[in-house]
């Protein structure tokens, strides 16, 4: 019985922490557990709110940091794509890595602009935005909020009654930031980037040569988050090169 009031005690403790940081998430994260079905607006705000929580958590690179002025000249043209405006920010973390949310932010860390070319940014950034308008984004979130609710319900008959762990927000996260999608949805999204790289007059061959990167970077000490999420870049790599071999644009 002391064991269970002490647990009690620290799951609370750890809520109320979660709640003092983030207050709108929470809320929405509660709201969640009475409606089995989510508005896509409803996921862009969560998405907002869990960018916002993650921009305060990780180094932003400042509007004049050389890393933000490469990134803005780079996207200058695409500030709006496919109707959806996107916003872009740089993370000076180490990491191999991107992400786009439901929202349409767009976040790339420092580690990937150091490795990848301008072009091949684009080809990587047009994958992730991919990902947002064939709405993989949103239905993973949905996914995960569904998941935060059947534990929120089964935590409840214990006693605690919709509170959510620290445990439960980070897993939440995990899906914002490192969604696994499903192969189809990969190389739909990878048609995605092709299909942008081309119309926008880019070398198409920028998103073959980024997955050749990725995987030469897979060999290396310590995975990069984008890679485990992101399987196959060498098959993917090929399968570009293969498409722009048909298509006459493979130089
Ligand atoms: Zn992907």
């Amino acid at each position: 019985m002391k064991t269970i009031k002490m647990l009690f005690f620290l799951l609370t403790g750890l809520t109320v922490t979660v709640q003092a940081q983030q207050p709108g998430l929470m809320q929405a994260l509660m709201d969640g557990l009475s409606s089995a079905l989510l508005t896509d607006a409803q996921v862009a705000q969560l998405s907002r709110q869990a960018v916002q929580q993650m921009d305060s958590q990780n180094p932003v690179a400042g509007p004049n940091d050389p890393y933000t002025q490469r990134l803005n000249r780079i996207v200058r043209r695409h500030k709006t794509v496919s109707g959806i405006p996107i916003n872009y920010k740089v993370y000076m973390v180490k990491d191999v890595n991107a992400f786009a949310t439901a929202d349409g932010s767009v976040r790339v860390f420092k580690g990937l602009m150091d490795v990848m070319t301008d072009n091949e940014l684009l080809a990587i950034m047009g994958h992730e935005i991919g990902h947002v308008i064939n709405h993989d984004t949103r239905d993973a979130m949905k996914k995960a909020l569904q998941r935060s609710a059947v534990r929120n319900v089964l935590a409840s008959r214990s006693g605690a009654v919709g509170k959510l762990s620290r445990s439960e927000l980070a897993s939440f996260a995990d899906y914002v930031v490192g969604s696994s999608f499903s192969r189809k949805q990969e190389t739909e999204a990878d048609d995605y980037s092709y299909q942008f790289m081309k119309k926008n007059g880019y070398s198409v061959m920028a998103l073959a040569t980024s997955f050749e990167k990725l995987a030469k970077q897979s060999g290396g000490a310590g995975v990069p988050t984008f890679l485990s999420t992101h399987p196959d870049s060498k098959a993917r790599a090929q399968r570009v090169r293969d498409r722009a071999k048909r298509d006459g644009l493979s130089r």
